[in-house]
């Protein structure tokens, strides 16, 4: 049974003997709905109040129609194919009901999905990828984290999380048939950054996706029910469907293929490669080493660095550590997280001459610039554009109230700022973004950050006035538009002109060259500690940044290391994976760290809300960090053909062979060669370990940062590059 060219792909490994798929008429589902007058009444209408259905078979598919829902005029069907081992599901709603607009359908519930807990984890791409093991999920039961745990929402609201398995984003549900919930919206960076998920033994899978090549707003929800140790499944969708119009659904996949977990990342990859173009980087992009993200002006309004010290001081630093974009936050009058948009050069740290003339002075060093821009933001205080503009383009809530987010960096400045969340139904908004782009162009920056624009998850916009129906779908398809727009507009005045968001989004990566934060995550802590508890598979949640690397080997991905010292576990994490190295300065006693060496007092960072990272500071010499940095970005430079430019293979072409648990090796391959790079992750042991290459590739020269060993036994928190060549 073929269902779309990527799955087949994946299915040919499959001997499907099955017959065709029978859908449960049983299920579950329900469908929302709301009034389009004033009061805005919403109504979920489950299935059970549904009219009975129609069944028709043509052409392999079964087409289920319910003609009616909750005695009205909304038309629901479900469109299925397949076979017990594979099956797409695609749901329809007509609304011809006058009145109601329809905001909302779940797929029929699969009650079981057939897989064996003790043998299969999940793999959710949370940030790069994570790895649920749900038969270690009663541990998770309970286990109380303290009032002093806070999560930050995608909202951008701080949460409190009372117990482990909320935090991991399973909820446990008491009653009768007691379960552990969990809902994954798409796209989120931190929930589904990918529209497909996977459960893996090892060598079977099976693959629940979304072949949607709209990218619309989704949630893959799963219950397990750890008595029966059984999984259900179904996908929501969230959309506007008013009267005389007809939504057509995305499709949910689930498949049972054979082999490794790559063989839902290449599903997924060629699927991705038929409806999409990824843009090839420009060159230097690729080559670059990582950037050193520097706060010039806080949201306390004090001043840490002034425009000259840029082209002179802070160029200098950034130099000796081997980096080679310097990207300037909090660069404008405001500050940080102040007076956004208003994003003007600020008198006070030089004036507009003295930025131009330090981009001039880094570029005349070989390297480039970055300037800041929150691609949501909208200050409510203290700025003429807020009263005048910014509240007639701010996202309004179901209840009519502008979304509001709060964002508050010291404690002595006494309360948060708010700002709302700008919507990208607005051509206004859309405007004010594109002009900021261009002044980038104009200062004579290189490209800039469109803060937060990758992060979060869509969401129902209810504002008058904002050049969209009522209510509409927002940060969804108008924000892919937005950046689509804004990067074929600078593209034109300005090859190679680079666009940055934080978050990790695929279904902006048409747009977007470089993803910046959560990969893996936003929050994985010291990275030797994150891998070895991914090596270690002995907890419910575990790291597996290979999930959204492999699938997306093209994709360009910084990692955040919120910290002015580079640590040996961050800069071998980012070689050995390939993702581009950071640095932050963003407070005084961080640029004293970074200038002069000087180890900060913990209680320095007393009013500091958002602390760095402070023991990166605290547990190395200074003057080791920088030279280990040069040392490993010096390693990347030399060999740049395979750790910037090549491809991302993970651990595919070799077989790593050792006794000791924490070593580990990627590949990447450029032409006829292949760099495997080593990473010992240990703190304290050395490894030994062999490398042995697929057939047909020869061992050609081993490297390293500059005095480290190129052979023996591998130190702890240390990494070498062995090089291959194709003999035929
Ligand atoms: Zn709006």
């Amino acid at each position: 049974m073929v269902l779309l060219p990527g799955l087949a792909l994946a299915l040919a490994v499959v001997a499907s003997c099955s017959r065709a798929y029978e859908p449960d008429l049983e299920a579950a589902w329900v469908l929302t709905v709301e009034t389009t007058d004033s009061l805005r009444t919403t109504v979920a209408i489950p299935s059970s109040e549904a009219a009975a259905p129609i069944v028709k078979r043509k052409g392999g598919r079964t087409v289920v129609t319910y003609p009616s829902v909750g005695g009205k005029n909304f038309e629901v069907s479900f469109s299925y194919s397949g076979d017990a081992k594979s099956r797409e599901v695609v749901p329809t709603v007509v609304n011809r009901e006058d009145g109601w607009v329809v905001l909302r359908l779940t797929t029929p519930e699969i009650r079981d999905l057939g897989v064996d807990v003790e043998k299969m984890k999940l793999l959710l791409p949370n940030g790069a990828g994570f790895l649920h093991d749900l038969t270690r999920i009663e541990d998770t039961r309970g286990q109380d984290l303290g009032a002093d745990v806070e999560k930050e929402g995608a909202d951008g609201k701080k949460r409190s999380f009372a117990h482990l398995n909320e935090r991991v984003g399973w909820k446990e549900v008491t009653g009768e048939t007691p379960c552990f919930e969990s809902s994954w919206r798409y796209p989120n960076s931190r929930q589904l950054s990918m529209q497909w998920a996977q459960f893996s033994s090892g060598t079977e899978n099976l693959y629940l996706a979304s072949h949607d090549s709209l990218f619309r707003w989704k949630v893959f929800r799963f219950k397990y029910f750890p008595d029966e140790k059984r999984v259900s499944f179904f996908q929501e969708n969230l959309f506007t469907c008013f009267p005389g119009e007809t939504w057509n659904g995305p499709p949910t996949l689930i498949a049972w293929t054979e082999g490794s977990w790559k063989t839902g990342a290449r599903t997924y990859r060629d699927w991705y490669h038929s409806v999409r173009t990824i843009p090839e980087r420009p060159d230097w992009i690729r080559k670059s080493s990582g950037w050193a993200l520097t706060i010039l002006k806080n949201q306390n309004g004090k001043t840490i660095w002034s425009y000259p010290e840029v082209g002179t001081t802070l160029l200098d630093e950034v130099d000796r550590r081997g980096i080679d974009i310097v990207s300037l936050y909090g660069w404008t009058v405001g500050g940080h997280d102040r007076f956004y948009p208003d994003y003007d050069p600020d008198p006070l740290m030089g004036g507009e001459e003295a930025l131009r003339e330090s981009i001039r002075k880094i570029h005349e060093r070989g390297k480039k610039v970055t300037l800041y821009f929150n691609g949501q933001l909208i200050d409510t205080n203290d700025t003429q554009f807020w009263p005048d503009t910014g509240r007639f383009i701010t996202s309004i809530d179901r209840r009519r109230r502008p979304v509001i987010l709060q964002y508050w960096k010291f404690t002595s400045t006494g309360k948060p700022r708010s700002f709302g969340k700008g919507c990208y139904g607005s051509e206004v908004w859309c405007k004010r973004l594109r002009n900021l782009a261009m002044m980038t162009h104009e200062l004579g920056a290189d490209g800039l950050i469109y803060d937060q624009m990758g992060v979060g998850h869509p969401l129902f916009c209810y504002g008058e006035g904002h050049g969209h129906s009522i209510p509409t779908i927002g940060y969804e398809q108008d924000r892919v538009a937005a950046l689509e727009r804004i990067a074929a507009e600078m593209q034109a005045v300005h090859p190679g002109f680079m666009l940055i968001t934080e978050g990790l989004q695929d279904c902006e990566m048409n747009s977007v060259d470089v993803f910046w934060g959560y990969s893996p995550t936003s929050e994985q802590g010291p990275m030797p500690i994150y891998m070895r508890q991914a090596m270690d598979g002995e907890s419910f949640w575990t790291p597996f940044p290979d999930m959204f690397r492999y699938t997306f080997p093209e994709a360009i991905l910084i990692i955040r290391t919120p910290t002015p010292a580079a640590t040996r576990g961050s800069l071998n994490f980012s070689t050995t994976f390939g993702y581009k190295h950071e640095i932050e300065t963003r407070y005084l006693q961080d640029k004293r760290y970074l200038v002069e060496g000087i180890i900060p007092d913990p209680s320095e960072y007393d009013d500091i809300r958002a602390k760095p990272d402070i023991p990166s500071m605290l547990d190395q010499d200074p003057a080791e960090a920088v030279r280990y940095s040069k040392a490993v970005l010096d390693l990347r430079r030399r060999n740049e053909d395979l750790l910037y430019t090549g491809e991302y293979t993970s651990d595919d072409g070799f077989t790593l062979s050792t006794d000791d648990p924490y070593v580990l090796a990627r590949a990447f391959v450029s032409g006829k060669k292949m760099g495997i790079v080593v990473w010992n992750i240990s703190d304290e042991a050395p490894a030994s370990f062999t490398v042995t290459p697929d057939k047909g590739w020869k061992f050609v020269a081993a490297d390293a940062p500059d005095g480290e060993p190129l052979e023996g036994p591998l130190p702890a928190q240390s990494i070498r590059l062995l090089v291959f060549e194709r003999v035929r």
